[in-house]
């Protein structure tokens, strides 16, 4: 089974801190035209019979297209590839950029998962990342989402913001547990290059105060019922995002769309980051590596999930045993072991980065 990944490259306005691929554009008829440029990217695909079972509609923000042309897209993906009857199908939105009509819509285009960035409970908070939504929106939001009949919903948390102490985070995360999401994600706010972020100056918490918040928020989110599956996501029970597992535990997807990465019959590839020629059905792939090392990617990805790695089946994948004594010898404040079972303790996630570079 693959995963599909449809990246919407538009945004209403740009938040001062994203780097993400997307482009101010609230115009239908483009909407229009890079819908019928994903069907002709799609088609390429569409002798391999492949099979789907998860759809996640990401970007940018999706949501600032209209039901009917997420119909027209759902219904030339489904056309053109086989899409199980439980397929996950989820759709990014913007708190500001939906209604109850809207969701509807989209639920009975059978999207069937929401994932809404609302960051924060706090206004000025959401006013200093330039968001589009105040809190009160984002009540609404989700209330509507699950009277158009979504039960499997997601929110994003930010932490680590300007100013932000230990009593604001708790608040946050009280407020987005109190809307019933079964999924959060949470992200620890990053000054990327060549944002407006990074010309601001900005006094952010230090790394003693960031790493105290995030296990504050984790211990907290596991008091609540979430279960802490990846470095950045917490889940009820059986909620678990099934599309980005597939990233985590290295398994293959196609991605459509400006800007959008494949992992697809053994290799990776992404499409250019130039709309126009998209729009133009202009051939913009890259390959990234043809011969991936199996082992070293499967360790790499999967060290971000709770359960970690099987130690078997990354020796099967060419592994070297060395890397794994290595990984023993750091000692269990940052590592467990649990049988053939290896992965990274809550501080381990912390610093993960750090580790995967000491190892490979
Ligand atoms: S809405 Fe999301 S994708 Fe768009 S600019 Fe803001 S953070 Fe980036």
């Amino acid at each position: 089974m693959t995963g599909l990944y449809i990246h919407i490259p538009f945004c209403k306005r740009k938040c001062p801190y994203c780097d993400f691929y997307s482009v101010v554009e609230n115009d239908d008829t483009i909407f229009h035209r890079y819908v019928n440029a994903l069907l002709l990217e799609a088609d390429k695909y569409k002798d391999k019979r492949i099979e789907i079972d998860t759809v996640y509609l990401g970007g940018g923000t999706p949501s600032l297209m209209d039901e009917k042309l997420i119909l027209t897209l759902l219904t030339g993906i489904n056309e053109r590839y086989k899409v199980c009857d439980n397929a996950e199908i989820t759709i990014e939105a913007n708190p500001s950029s939906v209604d109850f009509n809207k969701l509807s819509g989209y639920r009975k285009a059978g999207i069937n998962r929401i994932s809404f960035g609302i960051q924060s409970s706090c206004d000025r908070e959401l006013q200093a990342l330039g968001r589009l939504h105040n809190f009160d929106e984002a009540k609404k939001a989700v209330f509507s989402a699950r009277q158009a009949g979504f039960e499997n919903i997601s929110a994003d948390i930010m932490i680590a913001l300007m100013g932000q102490t230990k009593s604001d985070v708790k608040k946050s995360v009280e407020d987005i547990v109190e809307l019933g999401t079964t999924h959060i994600s949470s992200y620890i706010l990053k000054v990327e290059d060549n944002t407006p972020y990074a010309e601001m100056n900005l006094t952010l918490p230090d790394d003693d105060d960031t790493a105290e918040m995030y296990l504050y928020m984790s211990d907290m989110l596991k008091g609540f019922g979430y279960r802490h599956y990846e470095i950045s996501n917490f889940s009820k029970p059986g909620y678990e995002s099934r599309h980005n597992l597939k990233y985590w535990r290295a398994e293959e997807y196609i991605g459509l769309g400006v800007s959008a990465h494949s992992y697809f019959n053994g290799s990776r590839y992404y499409n250019k980051k130039d709309l126009a020629a998209y729009l133009s059905g202009e051939s913009v792939k890259v390959i990234e590596e043809k011969n991936i090392n199996k082992s070293e990617e499967y360790l790499m990805l999967s060290l971000r999930l709770s359960e970690g790695i099987s130690t078997n089946k990354y020796m099967s994948l060419g592994g070297n045993a060395e890397i794994l004594d290595k990984a023993r010898e750091i000692g269990n404040r940052f590592i467990k072991i649990n049988g053939e079972r290896l992965s990274l303790t809550e501080e381990g996630f912390l610093v993960s980065n750090e580790i995967i570079s000491r190892l490979l």
